[in-house]
């Protein structure tokens, strides 16, 4: 039930190594996110608190949530994932309270990075989410984030959205999601990096990366996912028939690009 699902707080063991490309995205987290919430004294000493909000945007499927949930390997810090648009499903008066618990949870297990998908679905700039629970929820995340602020909470608030316009314009004021980050589709060589990361571990055999990293163009990384995930299959097919662990080869991978289209527009 929806209750349930938001009450898991984990400790990720995924670091920014097992993320392909994203140099620069990683390198702004390090910086301003990760360096803060190991060194919270540090920065308190000069009246800045570690923690607070920043926001991913970017088309889906890019790695938003799988670099939130990095970020807290990063930290060994506890993590959580929620869906505005669950919490917006329940009962009125059910999705602030829920909202609230949640980051009370949060609160009792810092550090931790709470991650909130779809942040675009409440507000006021989206005409169809113009209702009352709405924008009490968008209330309550306001209170939430600025209580966070003002106690030196070493807690992280990331927010996600393919439609940064549509995000209420009050959530993106100092202390709240200041810190935009642009999560892009992956070029050429973030490209190679994912499907080699992909296929770690997995019998293959001299792959071109290279070239299947060409004709990938506009494939996110969880298409690239899906690719390594069908031509792996294609060898097991083959073991199967002979008994035997046969390599994954370049051909399975470029007759998965038949089955698996970019899903990414320019952007
Ligand atoms: P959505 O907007 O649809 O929620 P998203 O941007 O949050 O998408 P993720 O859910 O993080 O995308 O990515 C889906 C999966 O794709 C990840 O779990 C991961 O396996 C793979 N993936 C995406 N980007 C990368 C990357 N840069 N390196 C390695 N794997 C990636």
């Amino acid at each position: 039930d929806a209750h349930r699902r938001h009450d898991t707080f984990v400790r990720p063991t995924i670091t920014f190594a097992d993320i392909g490309g994203m140099e620069r995205v990683k390198e702004n987290i390090r910086v301003n996110i990760i360096f803060p919430m190991q060194n919270p004294e540090l920065f308190q000493a000069y009246g800045k608190s570690a923690g607070g909000g920043i926001l991913l945007y970017g088309p889906p499927g890019c790695g938003k949530t799988f670099i939130a949930k990095a970020t807290a390997g990063e930290c060994q810090a506890h993590f959580t994932t929620m869906a505005i648009t669950d919490i917006l499903d329940m009962y009125i008066g059910e999705s602030e309270k829920n909202l609230h618990e949640i980051f009370e949870k949060a609160r009792l297990r810092t550090p931790s990075v709470v991650f909130i998908d779809e942040i675009d679905a409440i507000g006021g700039n989206r005409h169809n989410m113009q209702n009352s629970t709405s924008r009490i929820l968008t209330n309550q995340l306001l209170v939430e984030m600025d209580s966070t602020q003002n106690n030196n909470r070493n807690l992280l608030v990331i927010g996600a959205t393919n439609t940064p316009w549509f995000v209420d314009s009050a959530l993106r004021r100092p202390g709240r999601f200041d810190r935009i980050l642009f999560i892009p589709p992956p070029d050429l060589e973030a490209r190679t990096e994912i499907l080699q990361l992909h296929m770690k571990g997995k019998p293959a055999e001299a792959i071109d990366y290279q070239s299947i990293a060409h004709q990938t163009n506009r494939y996110s990384g969880a298409d690239l996912k899906a690719v390594c995930d069908i031509a792996s299959e294609s060898a097991i097919k083959r073991a199967m028939a002979t008994g035997k662990i046969v390599p994954v080869t370049t051909d399975d991978l470029i007759n998965a690009l038949r089955v698996v289209k970019p899903s990414t527009i320019e952007w």
